[in-house]
């Protein structure tokens, strides 16, 4: 029977747990945690208002989460309808005229201006070195066509226009293709059909892409898979990890009063920084390079909530780190937008992550006003406004994200005769992006 210790209860932690015990059933494993499960997605109450402190929402890409959320509770996992398209003009990202796309039910329908983005689209493939791909996308096609459809990679660049990324950096072999003349559509549709042939053949197929929310807010996810990796014997044990130790095949954990074990593999679905302090006795060599992981200096995203229908943020933006009032990039839009005007009631939410000291609660909630107004024509001023300073941060995905990662893996890869069984996954490995982390979390598990 395989002994598996999981550190960090978060989408990775818990993904990783429910399918290690699907694939092997007997597997004992058991999940530390030093805080609270969910770890970045977290849904927080306030006044009566359900908010997210981490993602509003999941942009799903693959059926990972969904599948196992079949098995538990399927009807709390809500698809949100998408029905606006936005595109980038004078800096802001204004409602698209109509005709410019349609899009329903995943099919993209080319109408006359449609035609004149792919010329637009021919005349910004010779920038990409400088240019975000995810603003390519949203400029040429529309924000729904970049959310659903260009996202399987587009996603993993979210923060690009936040961070001045540019696309080599975060899909270097996806740039490397296209350079060697494929077009951006005959990539992106072999992308999408790799991915779908990959899906079908593990038998994990009924699944719509898209953008879900989970009824009652996200962190209820968390409540109802632990509920259900408890009714197969797994638990979740809250005790802050320190140092792993490895002997003749077999590791340890150590907590500050306990000690844990032993296991044949651990997954480490921690920080980058947070592992390099806790694997600087197993491994000295890895514990440097992942201290070298650079993080976001600083980003917000703000979004406006429909006061009576608060499930779903309506709008949000990510801002540039310095410059204060220009946006750099819309987050999401849907319907509830007609709402807000009607009812003319709304909270807004605003996230920063990083140089937590840069922004005062209350300019983060001016520029925010001065968004919407400018953007949305919305006058109305929102009922309340609530800021989290969120401590935890995104890997800074410029240049040198690829090159680091590649050599923590390759760091593994060296290492793994002489220490096996140990498993570094989690958000810093899978760039910030849900999609990627439920995938590294399904293939990890099946190695197991
Ligand atoms: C504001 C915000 C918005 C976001 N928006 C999006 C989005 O739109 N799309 C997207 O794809 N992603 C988004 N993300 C990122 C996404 O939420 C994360 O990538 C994902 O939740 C990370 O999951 P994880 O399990 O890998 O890591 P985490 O959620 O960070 O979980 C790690 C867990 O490990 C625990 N831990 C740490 N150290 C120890 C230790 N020593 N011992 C035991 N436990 C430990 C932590 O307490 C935590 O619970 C956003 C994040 C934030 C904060």
């Amino acid at each position: 029977m395989k002994k598996v210790a999981i550190i960090g209860a978060g989408l990775s932690g818990l993904m990783s747990a429910w399918y290690i015990k699907q694939f092997n059933p007997d597997a004992q494993v058991t999940i530390f945690e030093a805080d609270k499960k969910g770890g970045q997605i977290s849904t927080e109450e306030h006044q009566g208002v359900l908010l997210e402190k981490g993602p509003a929402f999941l942009l799903l890409e693959n059926p990972v989460l969904q599948h196992a959320l079949s098995k538990i509770n399927s009807e709390n996992l809500l698809l949100c309808k998408d029905e606006k398209a936005y595109v980038l003009k004078d800096t802001y990202y204004q409602k698209a005229p109509s005709g410019f796309m349609e899009y329903e039910n995943g099919i993209f329908s080319f109408l006359s201006s449609g035609m004149s983005s792919i010329f637009a689209m021919k005349k910004k493939v010779s920038l990409w070195d400088t240019l975000s791909f995810f603003d390519f996308l949203k400029s040429t096609y529309g924000m729904t066509y970049a959310e659903n459809q260009g996202s399987s990679f587009a996603r993993n660049i979210f923060y690009t226009e936040a961070e001045n990324l540019n696309f080599r950096s975060a899909y270097s072999e996806l740039y490397d293709e296209l350079k060697k003349g494929l077009g951006l559509k005959e990539t992106l549709q072999k992308f999408n059909s790799e991915k779908k042939t990959y899906w079908q053949k593990e038998s994990l197929t009924s699944f719509t892409p898209g953008i879900y929310y989970y009824k009652g807010g996200l962190s209820k996810i968390f409540d109802d898979l632990s509920e259900d990796l408890k009714s197969k014997d797994c638990h979740i044990e809250f005790a802050k990890i320190h140092d792993i130790s490895h002997h003749k095949n077999e590791f340890t954990l150590h907590s500050r009063k306990s000690k844990f074990g032993p296991f044949d593999k651990v997954i480490s679905t921690i920080n980058a920084h947070e592992q390099s302090a806790l694997l600087k006795g197993l491994h000295k060599e890895l514990s440097i390079k992942l201290a070298e992981l650079k993080y976001r200096p600083v980003s917000y995203v703000y979004s406006a909530y429909n006061f009576k229908d608060f499930n779903r943020a309506g709008l949000g933006f990510f801002a540039p780190r310095k410059e204060k009032l220009t946006i750099s990039g819309t987050f999401y839009i849907n319907s509830i937008n007609k709402e807000i005007e009607k009812l003319n009631q709304f909270v807004t939410r605003t996230i920063i992550p990083g140089d937590l000291s840069l922004f005062s609660d209350q300019e983060l909630i001016d520029i925010q006003n001065v968004d919407f107004e400018k953007v949305y024509s919305l006058t109305a001023k929102p009922l309340w406004s609530k800021v989290f300073r969120n401590e935890s941060q995104g890997p800074l995905l410029d240049n040198h994200y690829t090159t680091w990662k590649n050599s923590v893996r390759q760091i593994e890869k060296e290492i793994s005769n002489d220490i096996q069984g140990l498993g570094i996954i989690g958000n810093d490995m899978s760039g910030s992006n849900i999609s990627r982390i439920l995938e590294e979390a399904y293939q990890t598990a099946k190695n197991v």
